[in-house]
């Protein structure tokens, strides 16, 4: 297996290249040039197995040039007990036919964990087997989530530096908390004065900056990503979709063979996508519901055909799904219409921010996505109602897709899986709300943690309980304009 660029023009690509370069040249995503199936013997192999072989099983399929055993010694040290404790991707009950996937027990309570503690570990294998003598410097654009969980993933290992940017106003107290105290000596961290758009197409620039990369260069640096378009996120996110299946057959709730649906809060597209590509593999999915808040570009896209970028950008309680450029998105175009009419449609986007696919097309993609918004309200009186239901208490991004698979299963009766994306204690202000409760804040930025686990005697995850002693390192915010000098 080699890896393709989505607008055509590369191919040839290792893995390990592919993981390397984050973008291809012609500023197109990586794609592998064929999909490895997910035979009976092999998913029967793998349920047998604890998440972290799972997790080389599967990623070995993606990553062939990568040595076996080196990649479960790297899955066994990124997923290992002291950093996920309760175990990496637990699923639990939240209903009737309803389960919830949980990915944010790592070191961050987010799900970007998933892959970021194991992404650093793939790279410094590529940059090895490549003959790589530059040092790789990371540059991330964050909404909150992948800042920290890249940080935290990439401190202090060997020939890594990382720089990473934030909507100054588009982040949560707590999310800003985490990043500006970030131990570590490669590490960095920019606030920036726009959202997170702005944040990402500065990044963007920078990559496709020919002479700002060869200044770079010469100063000992090569530029790569971590962002959710690096295909070393989105390949260790293919493996918690079969995992979860794994464990619901194991719970007798499904038998092999049945499909269900997951439904999966979504910003950038990564997540959901990684699920598309287990279900490319043989995973029986009945449906992808991609759910989306009030940033609803992904919705309309997917019931119009209609991709349309020039939009009021809303700050909503689910601050990780505020994005109108859902970059992975470009993957599922590729496997959809090829590479051709993906690189006009890119085209079409990047000068008027809107592109329309044909009927067929939109077909093709409606016969396993469908989309659905959550209002501001119904997220909040999700978080509600699911609580004094169940006593389960969720964030407000696994809200807006618990609101939607809901409302599926409802309709459907069919088996659906909520993928839960973050720790509710990350979000403490707005699920307090949720709960009725108003928050008092009168011990600090952690105030609202404290309230959240007196409220409903739940614990505050060790992660963020520990941020009350530690010294802020990263302040000040700059212009987006600003980005390319801060580098150097
Ligand atoms: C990043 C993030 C999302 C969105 O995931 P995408 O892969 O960008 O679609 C949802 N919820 C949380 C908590 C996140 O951090």
């Amino acid at each position: 297996m080699k890896y393709i660029s989505t607008r055509g023009g590369v191919q040839g690509v290792s893995s390990a290249a592919a993981i390397k370069k984050g973008i291809a040249d012609n500023g197109g995503l990586f794609v592998p040039d064929r999909i490895p199936l997910l035979t009976e013997e092999l998913f029967s192999r793998i349920a047998g197995l604890d998440y972290a072989g799972r997790a080389a099983e599967i990623l070995s399929l993606f990553l062939p040039d990568y040595d076996k055993d080196e990649l479960l010694a790297d899955c066994r040290a990124a997923y290992k007990e002291s950093s996920f404790s309760g175990g990496a991707a637990p699923v639990s009950k939240l209903g009737e036919g309803r389960y919830m996937l949980e990915l944010f027990h790592g070191p961050t309570c987010a799900f970007k964990d998933m892959a970021l503690q194991i992404m650093p570990r793939l790279l410094s294998r590529a940059l090895t087997s490549t003959g790589e003598d530059h040092t790789a410097y990371i540059l991330v654009a964050t909404s909150g989530d992948t800042g920290k969980a890249a940080l935290e993933g990439y401190r202090d290992i060997d020939g890594v530096r990382i720089k990473v940017f934030y909507p100054v106003d588009g982040v949560s107290d707590i999310q800003k908390l985490q990043m500006s105290t970030q131990e570590g000596g490669n590490v960095s961290v920019q606030a920036i004065n726009g959202n997170f758009d702005d944040a990402q197409n500065g990044v963007k620039k920078i990559f496709g900056d020919a002479a700002l990369n060869r200044e770079l260069y010469g100063k000992g640096y090569i530029l790569t990503s971590a962002n959710s378009i690096n295909w070393g996120r989105l390949a260790p996110q293919i493996v918690y979709y079969i995992s979860a299946y794994a464990d619901l057959c194991a719970q007798g709730v499904i038998k092999a063979g049945d499909r269900i649906a997951y439904c999966v809060p979504t910003g950038n597209f990564g997540n959901i996508f990684a699920g598309y590509i287990a279900y490319r593999m043989g995973l029986p999915v009945s449906k992808f519901i991609c759910a989306s808040n009030e940033n609803n570009v992904l919705t309309d896209f997917l019931q119009t055909g209609v991709y349309d970028r020039n939009r009021v950008f809303r700050q909503t309680v689910s601050p990780s799904m505020d994005i109108l450029i859902s970059s992975n998105l470009e993957r599922l175009l590729y496997f959809t219409v090829g590479a051709g009419k993906t690189a006009a449609y890119m085209r079409q986007l990047a000068s008027t921010g809107r592109y329309e696919i044909s009927r067929e097309e939109l077909l093709k993609i409606g016969a396993i996505f469908e989309g659905g918004c959550t209002s501001e309200a119904q997220t909040l009186s999700e978080i509600k109602d699911t609580y004094e239901q169940t006593g389960v208490l969720i964030d407000t991004h696994t809200a807006v897709a618990a609101r939607q698979a809901r409302e599926y299963a409802e309709r459907t009766g069919q088996t659906v899986v909520t993928v839960s994306t973050a720790s509710p204690y990350k979000f403490a202000p707005a699920v307090l709300e949720a709960l009725g409760h108003k928050v008092r804040g009168d011990r600090g930025v952690l105030s609202p943690l404290y309230e959240l686990s007196e409220l409903t005697g739940t614990k505050i995850p060790a992660p963020l309980a520990s941020l009350s002693t530690k010294k802020v390192r990263f302040s000040g915010s700059i212009d987006p304009s600003e980005m390319a000098s801060s580098l150097v």
